[in-house]
């Protein structure tokens, strides 16, 4: 019998404090200890903010760490839970998944506690911290061969009253792109395991290969947004500036708005995200690399859309999705 995941500290102490997730060993591999922070100051919201769930996205773990810094100073009441890193196995490989059991954190919760390691981690979280926090913040980026703008997501949820609270809470990051995203891949979300148990959660996505400065100040500000609106700190809450746009606008978008390429090749990008596209515009073409007398394709906007996403890098096989579209929810 291994035993349960638990915490290294009370997190019930008022103030702050420090410690660690136990992730218990397994088969596979030794426990795992995972940094806490946390600062509570009473009565009011409950929240938890999770980064590094994926490992080749570390705008979260680094903003965590930077929530960590100031938090103390502006925090006046509730408790918030910082976990910059759940998957420190995959950070180190900057690789999305495990590279142990090839397993992706984000698709197997609620976990198992007799797992391998991905899913013990997901265990340790749904059983320890999950059930402290109302609301959950987990921190993602949209991956290294994306374009995309600062978002804070969330997909269809069947209860419409917590659709409606998560949808505030998302606008509330009042970052370039609230996104409301259907697809047909959520099983074992974390989203989906907190949802069930009538949490609000928000997954927030940033685009781009390179983590930069500028970025960087756009996620915080976002997060710093959102504290505000919980009544954690106080502040004015503002727009930041990205890429001359200082608004935001919610979008919803669905499989059937995923471009993809229609053959094996480099995509050009004839467009940028948040571009608003009519119906036949060019939005890409594809090169094929294995003859000259291949002719490139035009991709082209299906419909009068939104540039969510485009795929900025790498060589891309017949039918994957190259861009995403969206529309204006409708509420
Ligand atoms: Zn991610």
């Amino acid at each position: 019998m291994s035993e349960a995941p638990h915490l290294t500290v009370d997190l019930d102490e008022p103030g702050v404090s420090r410690g660690h997730l136990v992730v218990p060993g397994g088969g596979d591999r030794a426990e795992l200890s995972l940094p806490v922070f946390s600062l509570n100051k009473g009565e009011g919201p409950r929240l938890l903010v999770t980064g590094g769930n994926h490992g080749n996205e570390l705008e979260g773990p680094i903003v965590a760490r930077r929530l960590i810094k100031w938090l103390p100073e502006a925090q006046t009441c509730g408790r918030v839970i910082v976990l910059p890193v759940l998957n420190p196995l995959a950070v180190e490989a900057w690789s999305r998944n495990t590279p142990l059991d090839g397993l992706n954190l984000n698709r197997v919760f609620p976990g198992r506690a007799d797992g391998s390691v991905t899913e013990r981690i997901a265990d340790a979280v749904s059983r320890v911290l999950l059930p402290m926090a109302d609301t959950v913040f987990d921190l993602h980026s949209f991956g290294p061969t994306w374009d995309f703008p600062p978002a804070a997501t969330t997909h269809p949820i069947t209860d419409p009253g917590l659709m409606a609270r998560t949808v505030r809470m998302a606008e509330a990051f009042k970052l370039p792109l609230t996104l409301v995203w259907q697809h047909n891949d959520t099983a074992g979300m974390f989203d989906i395991t907190a949802q069930n148990q009538g949490k609000v959660f928000v997954c927030t996505e940033f685009g781009g290969g390179t983590v930069g400065a500028d970025n960087l100040a756009i996620y915080e500000a976002g997060v710093r947004n959102a504290l505000i609106a919980l009544g954690l700190i106080e502040g004015e809450a503002e727009y930041p500036t990205f890429r001359q746009h200082k608004s935001g606008q919610t979008l919803e978008t669905r499989p059937a708005d995923e471009l993809k390429s229609p053959a094996a090749g480099i995509f050009e990008p004839r467009c940028s995200v948040l571009d608003e596209v009519k119906q036949g515009d060019l939005i890409g073409i594809l090169h094929p690399i294995d003859s000259l007398s291949a002719e490139s394709i035009n991709m082209h906007a299906p419909e009068t859309s939104i540039v969510l996403a485009v795929a900025s890098g790498a060589h891309v096989d017949a039918n994957k999705v190259v861009a995403l579209v969206a529309r204006p929810l409708k509420k």
